[in-house]
């Protein structure tokens, strides 16, 4: 589903981040449905206004389960939201768009992470690379959402991602586009070191 997503003539074309929320952009507090709970996580809107400025779509993709397993209703889940894109704003940062399952595991939908459905939905509004697109996330399922697609992957240390880092151990050491990071802001900084185009000069 469509949480927020520009309306262009043509879908903007570049490298994208996709970026998860909870335990990533904000703390995660399972099943967050009270828009005081949202604390962006240190670093972050320094790292988005960076990758921002690097040419990179930042695109929220986020699986919120707490919808359809009833934990909390439509309207929780849009005050958590605007809170969210708020917190940002007033830190000077901001994603282009957000994108979100608002279904149970059970209900076996295409969109929830590792599903390819979120990125079917921004596919709409953005043409990415796949070769110089990240997926940011604190579970196995973002990294997993990013292989299947030829994304690249960093799992970051924060929210889940201290526990899921011997889930993706494997993967990271088949494949030099799965990294570890500590936070979102590690994270950035690994892409845009990644990023440099080949010959240009490195500090
Ligand atoms: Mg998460
Ligand atoms: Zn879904």
């Amino acid at each position: 589903m469509i949480w927020r997503a520009p309306s262009l003539p043509e879908p903007r074309e570049g490298p994208v981040l996709f970026i998860d929320r909870d335990g990533v952009i904000i703390a995660d507090q399972d099943y967050l449905s009270d828009p005081a709970g949202v604390e962006l996580l240190p670093g972050v809107p320094c790292a988005l206004r960076a990758a921002a400025a690097a040419g990179y779509a930042l695109v929220g993709i986020s699986n919120q389960s707490g919808l359809g397993r009833g934990r909390f209703g439509p309207a929780e889940l849009a005050a958590v939201m605007r809170r969210v894109d708020e917190a940002l704003a007033e830190a000077g940062a901001g994603l282009d768009a957000m994108y979100y399952c608002p279904h149970a595991p059970a209900d076996g939908c295409r969109c929830r992470k590792p599903g390819p459905g979120l990125l079917e939905e921004a596919a709409s509004a953005f043409r990415w690379d796949a070769g110089r697109s990240w997926v940011i996330g604190d579970k196995a399922s973002d990294v997993e959402l990013g292989r299947r697609h030829g994304l690249g992957a960093v799992l970051v240390a924060t929210g889940y991602g201290a526990g899921e880092a011997t889930l993706v151990r494997t993967s990271r050491a088949a494949d030099p586009r799965v990294r570890y990071a500590a936070d979102l802001a590690a994270a950035v900084a690994e892409v845009l070191a990644d990023g440099s185009p080949p010959g240009s000069a490195r500090r």
